[in-house]
Order: C-alpha cells, then sequence, then structure tokens
C-alpha cells in the first residue's frame, strides 16, 4: 500500500515534517527557496524536505507539472518515506541543498518607495552631486546629468499630446579605469534606483554558451528585490560594449558579435522581455516575469581602441591641417580627437547602425593624468585616503601624506595604464607595514609619509603624541 496516495498528501505529509525553524518567525532569518531563490516572505510557505532542501509552492507545482508534461504518473512513483531520501548525491542542477538555507531576512525592509518625478534632481543638482563622488570628466558628468533628467522627464510624462519623447540612452567612451562603471554606480545610487551591470563580452546569442541578454535583465530584477515596477525604472549598464564590434572578415558565425548587437536591439527600444525570477538563465524550474523594457536606462560603456585612429582619418579627410597623426602627441590632444567622435565613426569600428542609432547620447572620458589620479587619491566624498586616516584615527594616530608620496603613486598608476583602477592596489602595498607596525607603539600620535619612504630611502616622518600639533 502506498504511504502517499496523492501529491496533496504529499505536501501535507512535508508540512508535519518541516523543521521547527521554517516556522520561527520571530528569528532575523528567514529560510528561501532553494530553487528560486526566493525569500518565504515572498514566495509562501516552504516545504522543507530532507537533505536541507526548502521548495517553495510555486516551484513545487512546477516540478509536478513537468513531471505531468513528460507523462510521469506521480502516483506510479515507488513510493519511499521521505525521511530516508538521501538527496546529497543528487544533481540538482540549480538547486543546493543545504547551501543559502537561511538567509538574513531583509532588516524588515520598508518597500522602496515608488520613483516619482519630483524625486529626480534637476541636471545642475544631479551634477553637483556627481562632483562629490566623481573627479574630473565634467562634460560627461554634464551630459549624463542632462540625459538622466530627461530620461525620467520621458518615463513620467502622459504623451497624450500626441508628443512621444524618444529615448536617450546613452554611450559612453573612454579608456580603461577612467570611472566609465563609477559614474553609472554613483549616479544610480544618487537616485536610489536599482542597477544592473553586465559585460558584453559575457553575452553570446541565445541558445550558445555564455549569458543570454535576458540574464541583464534578471540581474535588474534581482538588484530591485524582484519588483518589476522598480525594475522598470531601473538602470542597465552594459561594459565593454566595443567588444561585440562586427568583427570584420568573419568567415563562421558571429555568435557573440554583430548577432548579440542585433538581439540588443530590441531591449534597448523598449520591448517586453520573460525573465527568470532569482536566476540568471531560463530553465523550465525558474519562474518568470515580464518586464517591459520601455523605461529603463540603457547605458553602455567601452574603452573603443583604436577609435580615435578613426576619427583621426575623417578629420585629415574633412581638414588636412591640425590633426597630424605624431606619436609624441600627448595624451590631452588624443582626448580632443575622441571627443569629436561622431555615428559614422563608430559604424567604420563595427557597431551596427541601428545598435548605434539607439544610444543617441554620446559621451567621452578623458585620460586620467597624474593630476586627477592625485585628486581621486584625496578628494572624494569616499577618497581612498580618507578611508586610510579613518581607519589610523581609530588608532587615535594621525595620517598625512606629503604631496611627493601622493604624486609617486600616482606616476606608478600611469605606468599599469589602467586609470585610477590601479590606485588602490598600489597604495595598499605601500601601507602594509605602516598598518602593521603603528597600532604596535601607543606613542606615536602622527604619521607622515613621505616620497623617501616610499622610494624606499627611509622610515615615514613619526611624531609622538603629545607633539603632534608641531609642524612635521
Ligand atoms: P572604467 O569603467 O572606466 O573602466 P571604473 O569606473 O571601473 O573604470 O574605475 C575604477 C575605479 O577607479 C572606480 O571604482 C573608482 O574608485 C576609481 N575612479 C575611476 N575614475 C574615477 C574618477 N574620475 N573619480 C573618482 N574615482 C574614479
Amino acid at each position: 500500500m502506498n504511504e502517499y496516495e496523492n501529491k496533496d498528501e504529499l505536501l501535507d505529509k512535508e508540512e508535519e515534517e518541516g523543521s521547527e525553524d521554517s516556522r520561527d518567525s520571530g528569528s532575523d532569518y528567514e529560510q528561501i527557496c532553494s530553487m528560486c531563490r526566493r525569500p518565504e516572505s515572498k514566495c509562501g510557505k516552504l516545504m522543507n524536505l530532507p537533505g536541507g532542501l526548502n521548495i517553495c509552492p510555486d516551484c513545487m507545482q512546477r516540478s509536478f507539472d513537468t513531471f505531468k508534461q513528460s507523462g510521469i504518473d506521480i502516483n506510479s512513483l515507488p513510493k519511499i518515506p521521505l525521511g530516508r531520501i538521501d538527496l546529497s548525491n543528487l544533481n540538482l542542477g540549480g538547486m543546493q541543498p543545504g547551501q543559502g538555507v537561511k538567509k538574513k531576512k531583509k532588516e524588515e525592509k520598508k518597500p522602496q518607495p515608488e520613483l516619482k518625478f519630483s524625486d529626480v534632481p534637476r541636471p545642475h543638482l544631479i551634477k553637483a552631486m556627481l562632483d562629490e563622488y566623481v573627479v574630473g570628466q565634467e562634460k560627461a558628468k554634464k551630459v549624463l546629468s542632462v540625459a538622466v533628467y530627461n530620461h525620467y522627464k520621458r518615463v513620467f510624462s502622459d504623451g497624450q499630446d500626441g508628443i512621444e519623447i524618444e529615448k536617450s540612452n546613452i554611450l559612453l567612451i573612454g579608456p580603461t579605469g577612467s570611472g566609465k562603471t563609477f559614474l553609472v554606480k554613483t549616479l544610480a545610487g544618487l537616485l536610489k534606483v536599482p542597477l544592473a551591470i553586465s559585460d558584453a563580452t559575457a553575452l553570446t546569442e541565445a541558445g550558445y554558451i555564455g549569458d543570454d541578454i535576458e540574464s541583464v535583465l534578471s540581474k535588474l530584477l534581482m538588484a530591485a528585490d524582484n519588483d518589476v515596477d522598480r525594475a522598470e525604472h531601473g538602470i542597465v549598464f552594459i561594459d565593454e560594449i566595443d567588444k561585440i564590434a562586427k568583427k570584420q572578415n568573419m568567415n563562421s558565425r558571429d555568435v557573440s558579435g554583430e548577432s548579440v548587437q542585433q538581439e540588443l536591439l530590441k531591449m534597448l527600444e523598449g520591448s517586453k522581455v520573460e525573465v527568470p525570477v532569482g536566476a540568471t538563465s531560463k530553465n523550465p524550474m525558474v519562474p518568470t516575469a515580464t518586464l517591459d523594457t520601455k523605461n529603463i536606462l540603457f547605458i553602455c560603456g567601452g574603452a573603443f581602441p583604436d577609435l580615435e585612429e578613426i576619427i583621426r582619418q575623417r578629420l585629415k579627410g574633412a581638414n588636412s591641417i591640425g590633426f597630424s597623426s605624431n606619436l609624441q602627441e600627448s595624451t590631452e590632444d588624443k582626448d580632443k580627437v575622441l571627443s569629436q567622435v561622431n555615428m559614422e565613426d563608430l559604424r567604420k569600428f563595427g557597431m551596427i547602425p541601428e545598435f548605434i542609432g539607439r544610444l543617441p547620447v554620446l559621451a567621452t572620458l578623458e585620460t586620467l593624468n597624474r593630476e586627477y589620479l592625485v585628486r581621486i587619491l584625496k578628494e572624494p566624498k569616499n577618497a581612498i585616503l580618507k578611508q586610510y586616516q579613518k581607519l589610523m584615527a581609530m588608532d587615535e594616530v594621525k595620517l598625512e601624506f606629503e604631496d611627493g608620496a601622493l604624486e609617486l603613486i600616482a606616476e606608478k598608476a600611469l605606468e599599469k595604464e589602467t586609470g585610477a583602477r590601479a590606485l588602490r592596489s598600489i597604495i595598499e602595498e605601500y601601507m602594509l607595514d605602516i598598518m602593521y607596525e603603528i597600532p604596535r607603539d601607543d606613542s606615536i600620535g602622527r604619521v607622515v609619509i613621505t616620497r623617501d619612504y616610499l622610494e624606499g630611502k627611509g622610515g615615514p616622518r613619526i611624531i609622538l603624541r603629545g607633539m603632534e600639533q608641531l609642524p612635521g
């Protein structure tokens, strides 16, 4: 005689057997579904299966449906008391028994208020807020502030007068480490809208190995805590977009270049996309939600190497004086050439016209020179130096850097040619000994990092407690 006659009986039994802590609603933790990863508060009461698996009603239903579709009669399965099943060796695809069984309850998260147009600061205020974090890149900050403001105007316009404002998706062009991603992250943080960052190199045409285009949107949905309305007002940043340029002289099928541009087109313009909830790939077991991309702001970024040469060729044709190709040319001159980029140059680079057409706002970022890198070390609200100073202040030690020392760090970063990205690792290397040695000695009140110290020609300047006020 079968122990469990039907699905409902089985579910009832499982609820009875479910561990106590799933019902422990008073604790700081709540359980998440092992399949769709949604917390219990979102997906409904979980069923606790042996092996540490917790399944929500939706996923359980889907599993039964899948059985049904594949012609398996659930009642004909051999009945084994579930308590005796060892699930630890089963290949459960996306499910991870025992892992992430508990997730910290979202600190009684208040639902994020819906974005209103009155919440969107005016362009000069957006720019002023960006200025607090992002050094230089004045033009890009201005372009971005206006584009974002206009984007949300468009989102909140009723369109009843028949005038439809076009989407202002943005293309950011600038060298590695010049702050493209940082600008977008800062912007999304200031506007309190969800942000998803993806890398175009990971995207491939649907059906090929790599991330499908929808994965970009499922990341956004996750960033919005699975709130479809919030996600539909969010920002998607796709980095390294230059890597999906049309490849020249390709014989084989181009699954990660032009065809990915083609697939991104619809999403950039606005379409309804089925997006997996709680996972980045589609799977019959994972619930989906429909996301309308009409009001999502897409920002693409890339370094576009050699684009400058294409622009130079065009400028040379139009005006043979002024822009000669000169190896000795300064980065300022190169930036100046890059700032004159137009759609035609991008087309020559390998971007398909329809794709660039959907990114009507163009902004170029400058190469960060030594002066900018020094400013990045010390000026932003969350500057690296301020962070170290805060750490030392907790030991009641004042930390200072000589200008020469900061310049040396900037020079080392320039050598790496990765913009501001290298700053942190360089300074961390130098600061290791300081962070190790200083807390050892309670008599130290102030430390000045000198260029000589960084160059290995001496120690840092140490000032004892009680004498901190004396000039270093
Ligand atoms: P990109 O996307 O252009 O390659 P990132 O935005 O990732 O570069 O920059 C790397 C890091 O360098 C950022 O996280 C940020 O800390 C710092 N950074 C880069 N540019 C700036 C800038 N203009 N102002 C302040 N910090 C910057």
